[in-house]
């Protein structure tokens, strides 16, 4: 019997395995596909919150030159960004997680034992462990959530090619373009905001995605797409060569899995995506060791159940402090969901004009629970009227979440 049992080998899968087998633990992975195919997702990142974890050479671009359009003029964000790359962040986890005994399969089922969990694959084939890991993804096979109506997702709809002319500066990193005077007064009224999101990649290509922050139902790819050739085609550029089309999309608001259930989760799974800006990997980066220390701990004690070992897990990944700052996250995720464009304008610009300590850790979820507040409160204090008034709007909509911050 393994000790356990990761279910897939996305970046939470083979990230946990690695952590589980640093821990001397016997791990067992399943997946559809060999965890050395290539990642379809390439994944960008803060500099500075891999310069913590000593992670930087993982980064295949850098850019100093960062910035964000909440309106007619650039604000430079004064914070280095990266993207990974794929390969050698895959390869660095599939080398501390080579003691992995990998299966290829599907899981289809499980069943709970006091000594271990029996999972059943779609082959009809069985395997055993004494804790199974779920992280196949934001829509798992196994951990359970309860269910919700009118999840809002994450979608964008971007390319990486050559362009008849820069579509940024050159060495630039654009986080948020939300100026739309290429769309009708009228569509500007009546549809939800998008931005874009830019990227010199150096050598004449550029990597350009037109990105719905978070809507419910999810924005259509076409519309995200058409959206994205008037914005270039009102800056006179064209696309003259398609090297990638990237197609986005993933939940941002999945209620919190049952702590309580026998199989613990990790990533999407986990629903570990930061609600107000849909990333994840520094999570995953920071989390993970705190997760791997539970399970090794609880597997010490020889009769622990499946149970025992997974609530230690979801204990040290959703701990209280944890639980409140999300219901505050998701707070303010519905605030920004009801508010229109220019209101949604004044409320980034006010974001990305507080102390860039308090920003940043914002968007990496390092706060403490009153550290979150300090800044929020913060940022309400700094606003406009129009975002003020927004915001406590949404108290009165959304006060339900504020209730479980407090109740957590
Ligand atoms: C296009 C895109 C771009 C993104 N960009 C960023 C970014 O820049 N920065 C960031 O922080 N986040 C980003 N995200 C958000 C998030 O980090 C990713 O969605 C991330 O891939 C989630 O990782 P995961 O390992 O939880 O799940 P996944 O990457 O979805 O991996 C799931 C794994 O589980 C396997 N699996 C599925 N079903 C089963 C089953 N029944 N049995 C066994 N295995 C199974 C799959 O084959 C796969 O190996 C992005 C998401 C998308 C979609």
């Amino acid at each position: 019997m393994f000790d356990a049992l990761v279910l897939g080998s996305g970046p939470a899968g083979l990230l946990i395995a690695a952590e589980l087998c640093d821990r001397g633990l016997k791990v067992a992975g399943l997946a559809p596909e060999p965890p050395t195919t290539a990642w379809p997702n390439t994944y960008g990142i803060w500099v500075d919150e891999l310069e913590g974890l000593g992670l930087t050479d993982l980064l295949e671009h850098r850019w100093q030159n960062s910035v964000a359009y909440f309106g007619p003029e650039v604000l430079p964000l004064r914070r280095e960004y990266g993207v990974f790359s794929k390969a050698k962040f895959q390869q660095a986890l599939l080398d501390r997680a080579r003691t992995t005994t990998w299966h290829r399969g599907k899981a289809t089922g499980i069943e709970h034992r006091p000594q271990g969990s029996n999972l059943q694959l779609a082959d009809g084939t069985h395997l055993d462990a004494r804790v199974v890991i779920d992280t196949s993804g934001h829509f798992p096979s196994l951990v359970k959530r309860p269910p919700k109506q009118n999840i809002a997702y994450q979608a964008a709809y971007g390319i990486v090619g050559r362009f008849s002319a820069p579509p940024v500066e050159p060495g630039q990193f654009v986080l948020m373009d939300y100026r739309a005077e290429h769309l009708s007064p009228e569509e500007r009224r009546q549809q939800p905001p998008t931005f874009s999101y830019e990227m010199d990649f150096g050598e004449g290509i550029y990597f350009v995605e037109e990105t719905s922050l978070a809507h419910a139902p999810a924005m259509a790819f076409e519309v995200l797409e058409k959206r994205l050739q008037r914005r270039l085609a009102a800056r006179g550029i064209e696309v003259s060569e398609v090297q990638h089309v990237e197609r986005c999309l993933f939940p941002m608001n999945v209620p919190l899995p049952d702590l309580t259930q026998a199989v613990v989760g990790f990533g999407g799974a986990a629903s570990m995506v930061h609600p107000a800006s849909g990333y994840m990997v520094g999570g995953l980066l920071r989390r993970g060791p705190g997760l791997a220390t539970a399970i090794a701990q609880a597997l010490q004690d020889p009769k622990a159940s499946p149970q025992v070992v997974a609530q230690a897990g979801w204990q040290a990944l959703w701990d209280r402090d944890r639980l409140r700052k999300h219901y505050l996250y998701l707070f303010g995720l519905e605030a920004l969901m009801g508010f229109e464009e220019t209101r949604l304008n004044h409320h980034f610009e006010t974001f990305f004009t507080m102390p860039q300590a308090h920003w940043s850790q914002f968007l990496a979820d390092t706060l403490s629970t009153p550290e979150l507040i300090q800044a929020m409160l913060g940022m309400f204090g700094r606003a406009p009227n129009d975002v003020r008034w927004g915001l406590m709007r949404s108290v009165g909509r959304q006060g339900q979440l504020l209730g479980a911050a407090l109740r957590s």
